[in-house]
């Protein structure tokens, strides 16, 4: 299929042309014509497979009529984080190069003065994180009755990073008569049920992970004893990656942590012994932030040490590897992580740092990508063996609390979700949440080990004609 065949005007195919594109991804294929008749649209895809481009190429071609008023935005994206959401923008740069859309990014750490301008001029696309918009509405420099095109992208990690009551307020907010666009990566439950809240009769679309399909990235896993148990020092992981680096021809790297804390550890350690590396997490300044990845970017550092949440959905072209500095504790994080590699069909290598105490978090792992990781050795590295896995134990009573979602996840994945943009310093804390009480880094005492069942399985969607 081409792309003149979705019924794209000849002013978005230029600039998809020029983007170098030959043909549409599965998700653009399928979605492009649903979005353009008008109908909501629930899609199970995730990063890496096109799905950007699936809702602002039509998204570009719907706004091309009509003009925003001040205050008044046509359309709306939300994403969980900063960084997806400047990438989105990007998109509209880059899509919509020969129209004259104008857009206006919120997103916390960056000057509200500049922001409420661009809107006061008004915008056809407006693109923000959840917590300043609703700052940014609270302030009343902005009005949402006039959006027609809603967009709930990567809704699963809204759920993770506890944005949800969030996007509920946003959506309670937006007119009715509107089109709304919903994407995740799994259709768990709680996603189910937005979905079902949030649209109208929607086309549902169901692409494969780019992970799992894709041949071109070559895995492995590296499993070292490092003694202390899953909390001793990481001095033999550090080795390990060190000697995994030298091994491999490396052009440029993310290196993924589950801890922040490890994340500036990992890249003082790396940057005394020689290596060119950086570091990127949800507790760095957005400026710093958005500096380090423009010279990442740029070619300009090898190395780039990241939590998940602020490297998630990172569109770097060209990567040539990802290490996991840390198993992940959600298998799907695993799938995101290594899918900042091997990009648009392009070979890519994603190597894995384990500890014999990793065993459940590999095994989830394997199941979710259905094959096992080929094991490593290397010289100078005393290679160990993953724990037998202890026979599974039933959790004790006392259900879930509404509210706490990751309250049963092991304390790396609690950690994880801590580690999102900073609401105090850069997005409107919301007076009616409580603040969290975790501390940085410690184990969390009585989250059990359980892995919940939803995030081990396969994401299944219905389709409906
Ligand atoms: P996304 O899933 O939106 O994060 O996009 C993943 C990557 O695929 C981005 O680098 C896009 O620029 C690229 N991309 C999007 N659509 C296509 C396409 N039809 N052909 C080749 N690359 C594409």
């Amino acid at each position: 299929m081409d792309f003149s065949d979705l019924g794209l005007s000849q002013d978005v195919l230029r600039a998809v042309a020029d983007a170098g594109y030959s043909e549409p991804t599965p998700i653009q294929q399928q979605a492009i014509p649903y979005v353009l008749m008008g109908r909501d649209v629930l899609g199970c895809a995730q990063t890496g497979t096109g799905k950007t481009a699936s809702f602002t190429l039509p998204m570009i071609e719907i706004l091309a009529a009509g003009r925003a008023r001040a205050r008044m935005p046509r359309s709306l994206i939300l994403e969980p984080t900063r960084e997806l959401a400047t990438q989105v923008a990007e998109n509209f740069d880059t899509y919509g190069k020969y129209h004259k859309l104008s857009k206006a990014l919120l997103i916390g750490g960056e000057s509200m003065a500049e922001q409420f301008k661009v809107l006061d001029r008004g915008a056809d696309v407006l693109i923000a994180t959840p917590g300043r918009l609703l700052d940014v509405f609270g302030r009343g420099r902005l009005l949402m009755n006039d959006v027609k095109i809603l967009v709930i992208d990567e809704a699963d990690r809204m759920l993770d990073m506890g944005f949800i009551p969030d996007v509920e307020r946003i959506v309670s907010l937006v007119s009715r008569m509107r089109q709304t666009l919903f994407f995740s990566a799994t259709m768990a439950k709680e996603i189910r049920r937005l979905a079902d809240a949030f649209l109208s009769n929607p086309k549902e679309i169901s692409v494969a992970p780019p992970a799992t399909t894709s041949k071109t990235v070559t895995q492995g896993l590296l499993i070292v004893d490092q003694g202390g148990g899953a909390h001793g020092s990481h001095k033999e992981k550090r080795a390990a990656l060190r000697s995994l680096i030298d091994s491999e021809n490396v052009r440029n790297a993310l290196i993924f942590c589950n801890r922040k804390r490890d994340v500036g550890i990992l890249a003082r350690s790396l940057t005394r012994r020689g290596y060119d590396a950086a570091m990127l997490h949800g507790d760095m300044a957005q400026p710093a932030r958005t500096e380090v990845l423009e010279r990442f970017k740029r070619g300009e550092m090898k190395l780039l040490v990241c939590s998940d949440v602020a490297a998630r959905g990172l569109d770097i072209q060209d990567m040539s590897h990802v290490f996991n500095f840390d198993v992940p504790a959600h298998a799907e994080d695993y799938v995101h992580r290594i899918g900042r590699t091997a990009r648009a069909g392009r070979e890519g290598r994603a190597f894995t740092v384990a500890t014999p105490e990793d065993n459940k978090y590999v095994a989830a792992i394997e199941r979710l990508i259905g094959t096992r990781l080929p094991r490593l050795t290397l010289e100078g590295i005393k290679s160990a063996e993953l724990q037998e896995a202890p026979p599974r134990t039933r959790r004790k009573a006392g259900g879930r609390q509404r509210g706490a979602a990751t309250d049963n996840k092991p304390p790396e994945a609690v950690e994880s979700r801590r580690d999102q943009p900073s609401r105090t310093s850069s997005q409107e804390p919301r007076p009616s949440r409580p603040p969290r009480r975790q501390e940085p880094d410690k184990p969390v005492i009585g989250m059990g080990d359980h892995v919940p069942a939803f995030m081990l399985r396969e994401p299944k969607v219905e389709k409906k004609g």
